[in-house]
């Protein structure tokens, strides 16, 4: 069941078009990741379901009700910033009963949900401190606790992992997972990095400038981009662009494919799916280079001046060595084809 419904929703900032009719749909209790190089246009969006920018054209629905010209503060919502955005006077508890307040719950209901919230978040020990008094990773999980205080059906996080150190960020980011699956909670996840983003989430919508490319599972955006942007966006690739004869694009003996139509042809393929040998078949090339990055290996191979990355399991590539002769194949069904 669709929980979050956006139908052809636009914003413009004067002649930019930050948002090009937008349709997507989030189902109750999924976590959608929005994915996208900077500008595409994923905040704005964001906000806009959260009411924080009103769209020029298009419809919002949350939970079957328009909410399309409701204000923020009325909408379901809960929303985690990349900067937190704590009260810095305030302890933990006091941040995370906030909304409850202001709500006015009942004080010992209150009282019982902050404990119940600090205990979700890991920091049943530090609701006394202030926020100067806790590192990043814990500031964010107050932030997160404060945003699902009021109970709201839809929880934002606008990049809410991007201020932390590398180590910090793996570790909340499932942390964030776990919460999310705990809580059943729909969830929109906004984010640049695509390690992050399939990850973390149910589905993975693909954004570039102001429009959604691809919107699909992890693995299937991973595996089966559907446009070029979204190849070259999600995981490393190789790219090639050779020319079409006869309805077909071929790399020498590497591979061989159905082209669309056009006199060349871009051939996207991951390193992981491109196998090297001591024998053929395959391409004859020679090996430039391996950089060593703990179970695999990332072999670089020329043939003719065109240079392509392999990555090898390690105990494969211990036996190539640097200006080796070998041959480069592709599996057919691993090589991503778009006019070039
Ligand atoms: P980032 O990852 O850098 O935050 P984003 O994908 O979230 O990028 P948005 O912040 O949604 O991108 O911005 C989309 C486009 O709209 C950008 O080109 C941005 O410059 C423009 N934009 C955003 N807010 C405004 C504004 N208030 N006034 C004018 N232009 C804006």
């Amino acid at each position: 069941m669709s929980h979050v419904v956006l139908n052809g929703v636009t914003k413009r900032y004067g002649p930019h078009v930050a948002l090009d009719a937008v349709d997507v749909s989030v189902a109750k209790g999924e976590m959608l990741a929005l994915l996208g190089p900077s500008g595409c246009g994923k905040t704005t969006l964001l906000r806009c379901i959260a009411g924080l920018n009103d769209a020029d054209a298009g419809t919002i629905s949350i939970g079957g009700a328009d909410v399309t010209r409701m204000p923020a503060r009325k909408r379901p919502i809960g929303m985690v910033f990349q900067s937190y955005a704590l009260f810095p006077n305030l302890s933990a508890a006091k941040n995370i009963a906030f909304p409850l307040t202001v709500r006015r719950r009942e004080r010992r209901a209150a009282a019982a949900r902050v404990e119940e919230l600090l205990a979700l978040v890991g920091l049943e020990e530090h609701g006394h401190k202030l926020p100067n008094q806790l590192s990043g990773g814990q500031q964010q999980r107050v932030a997160l606790a404060r945003a699902l205080a009021p109970d709201p059906e839809v929880l934002l996080l606008d990049e809410p992992l991007s201020a932390l150190d590398a180590q910090v960020r793996t570790r909340l980011r499932d942390e964030v997972r776990r919460i999310q699956h705990q809580v059943g909670i729909t969830t929109v996840f906004v984010t640049h990095d695509q390690s992050e983003a399939l990850a973390i989430s149910d589905r993975v919508a693909v954004m570039n400038a102001g429009r959604i490319e691809q919107c699909a599972t992890p693995p299937e955006v991973y595996a089966a981009p559907s446009t070029r942007f979204a190849a070259g966006f999600v995981g490393n690739r190789n790219t090639l662009e050779l020319p079409v004869a006869d309805g077909r694009v071929a790399w020498g003996e590497a591979f061989d494919v159905e082209a669309p139509s056009g006199d060349r042809a871009l051939c996207l393929f991951r390193p992981e799916d491109v196998e090297i040998g001591a024998d053929g078949p395959g391409l004859a090339a020679t090996v430039d280079v391996k950089v060593f990055l703990g179970a695999v290996t990332r072999v670089y191979a020329t043939h003719d001046g065109t240079t392509v990355f392999a990555d090898v399991p390690s105990r494969s590539a211990a036996g190539l060595s640097d200006g080796q002769e070998v041959f480069v194949r592709v599996a057919p069904d691993h090589v991503q084809v778009f006019p070039a």
